[in-house]
This record gives structure tokens, sequence and C-alpha cells, in this order.
């Protein structure tokens, strides 16, 4: 996999603080195998599993070094034997890597590359992979959501959540999202949501049960369940669902709760879509992209070198305002 030619990279030596992101100028530019895509990277998404991933505690402890990021978007330098789909010069959007994404160039399975449409920068490309492929398998693939039915995206102004209000306003759902800061809110109404609430202040669950006519939610989108789940359930209507994204950390719950209403908790984890799934969530988003309602929101850039900043701010962030994304 390794050429003479050298680039930067931010490579893992050693698992620790985001202090241990560090720009390497030696890195070997990946040679792209059977099926498989040498891109040269222009921008990189920055999801919170990196993060998890940095540390070394997470399930998915790599061996170093290593070259974290899955999410790019840039232009295709060379394609290896077999690769028919994309060619050089194609301007392209990743879901996965071979060689990590945190890099100048990297390597990815032809079956992870998609051409970006000319209406999305490359910044925003960077911000489809993770976001709008678990967006989409927690409303449709696990929810199985309808039109007419109505969702709480509960943590909807960083990247997934904005994914799953556009989605789940294209597919005819009544959308309400939450913010932790007013800038949010107005991000999440002006991405898909009939209405915001500020999962900051007090009373805000009241706010939508009202929203709701006190009806309840058919479904509930989960960022952090850590702190809604138990209150989650409460909210729901007969037979409603919610899809957990994102937990950080364990959660009593009442199951008397969920059995006075017949509701289902659904994991959501998107390691786990099949090849099948997978293709159906490329074809349903590049409609999405086509017809114009697909528009990733991009908050923040750092360039490379500020790699450690960026791991640092989404974590920290005092209010997301869409999603981050390094630039080469
Ligand atoms: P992100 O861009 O950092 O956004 C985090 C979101 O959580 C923001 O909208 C934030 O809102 C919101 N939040 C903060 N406090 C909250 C609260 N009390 N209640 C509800 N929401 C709250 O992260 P992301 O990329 O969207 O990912 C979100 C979560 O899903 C992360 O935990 C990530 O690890 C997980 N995830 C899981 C999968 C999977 O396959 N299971 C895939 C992707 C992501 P404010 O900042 O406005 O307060």
């Amino acid at each position: 996999m390794s050429g003479s030619r050298t680039m930067r990279a931010v490579r893992l030596t050693e698992f620790g603080a985001p202090s241990v992101l560090k720009v390497s100028r030696d890195v070997s530019v990946p040679q792209p195998g059977s099926k498989q895509v040498l891109i040269r990277v222009h921008a990189c998404g920055v999801n919170p599993v990196e993060t998890y991933i940095r540390t070394g505690t997470f399930a998915v402890k790599p061996p170093l070094p290593f070259i974290l990021g899955t999410d790019v978007a840039g232009v295709v330098e060379t394609v290896g034997e077999g690769v028919t789909a994309v060619k050089a010069g194609d301007r392209v959007f990743t879901t996965a890597t071979q060689s990590g994404g945190y890099a100048e160039f990297t390597v990815a399975p032809d079956d992870s590359v998609h051409k970006l449409p000319d209406a999305l920068d490359f910044t925003q490309g960077a911000a489809i992979g993770i976001p709008y492929f678990t967006a989409h398998r927690a409303l449709v693939h696990k929810a199985r959501v309808k039109a007419r039915e109505t969702v709480l995206i509960h943590g909807a102004s960083g990247g997934v959540g904005v994914a799953a209000c556009q989605l789940a306003r294209a597919m005819g759902l009544t959308v309400l999202g939450t913010a932790g800061t007013p800038d949010g809110m107005e991000l999440v109404l002006k991405n898909g949501a009939h209405q915001a609430f500020n999962h900051r202040e007090d009373g805000y669950t009241d706010q939508i049960m009202e929203a709701t006519e006190g009806k309840g939610l058919d479904v509930i989108v989960e960022m952090l369940a850590k702190v809604n789940l138990s209150k989650d359930i409460q909210m729901l209507v007969q037979g409603g669902r919610i899809t957990v994204i994102g937990s950080r950390g364990p959660i009593e719950v009442n199951p008397q709760d969920m059995m006075s209403k017949e509701s289902s908790i659904i994991g959501v984890m998107l390691y786990f879509a099949t090849p099948e799934e997978k293709k159906e969530t490329a074809a349903l988003l590049y409609s999405g992209m086509e017809a114009g309602w697909l528009r990733p929101v991009v908050g923040s850039r750092y360039p490379l070198d500020k790699a450690a900043q960026a791991h640092h701010d989404i974590m920290e962030s005092p209010g997301a305002a869409g999603k981050i994304v390094l630039t080469m």
C-alpha cells in the first residue's frame, strides 16, 4: 500500500487526549489496490466516534500507527484494478476509507466512494457519510417512519441531527427538533424542523407535548439517551418507537412506561448496516442531493493541523451548529 511520495497526515502513534493528534509530513501516500480508489482529500468530517477511538478506551482499538477519518470529500487521483464507477478527476465523497481520512490522500474501497454532485462543496461532501447514513438508518431501517407521523429529533443541531431533520421533513413527517442554544434552534428550523425547543431550558418537554396537543410522539431519534431516555419513554404515543443513536453512559428507566404503551426502544449502530441497506440509503440520499433538500450544514472548519482543537471542540461544544470538518 505504500508509495514513494509523501503527504501530510494526522497519524496516531499513541492513544490519549486530543494533543496526540499531530501532523506528520513524511507519511507515504497510499496506493490503491484492486477495487480501491486513491482520493486527493479536500475535507474530512470529524465525528464523535473518532474522539472515542482516539482515547484508546473504545471497543474499536486499531493497531497503531493509525489515521482516523472515514468521511472525506475530494477528487479521484487514480483508481485500482477493477474500478469502473469513478475515474481520475471525479469529485467524490466516501463513507469509509482504508487508510484514514485525516490526510492529504486516502485510499477507499470503491463501494464506499460516491460521486459528489456539483451543488455541494467539498466541506459539505465531508458531512454526509456517518451523519446522513446514521440518520437514515434510524428513521427508515429502524423506526420505519411513515409520512404524517410526528418525530422528535432530540439533539437536532449537530451532524446527525441536521441530517435527521432534513430527511424526516422530506419524508412527510411533522418534525420537532431540539438544540441547546437560540442559534442552534434557528439552525434546526432552517433545516426542516416545524418547531424547535431548547433542551437546556426547564419545562421544554412540556412544550413539546403541547406541540403534539398532548398526544405525544410517534418516534424519537435520541442523541443523548443517558440524559433523556426515561423522559422520552413517557412522551411516546401508544406503540411509539425510540431510536437510540447516542448515549455516552447509563440511565435508569421504568419498564412499566414501555409496557403500558407497548413502545419500543431500538439501538442504532451504523456499523451493522448491510451492503443492501447501504445501497438503499445511498440511493435515497442521492435523490435528496439532486432534488435539493439534502444540504449538509458545516458549522466549523479547521485546518488539518488543528485536528486536536476540532476533537476538543466537538466534545466540549457550548452549542452545536452543524458539522465540524477538517480541511486540507
Ligand atoms: P454532534 O455534531 O457533536 O452533535 C451533538 C448533538 O447532541 C447536538 O445537537 C447537541 O445539541 C446535542 N445535545 C447536547 N445535549 C443534549 C441533550 N441534553 N439532549 C439532547 N441532545 C443534546 O454529534 P453527532 O455527530 O450529531 O452525533 C450525535 C451522537 O450520536 C454522538 O453521541 C455520536 O457518538 C452518536 N453517533 C452514533 C452513531 C451510531 O451508529 N450509533 C452514529 C453517529 C453518531 P447542542 O450542542 O445544541 O446542545
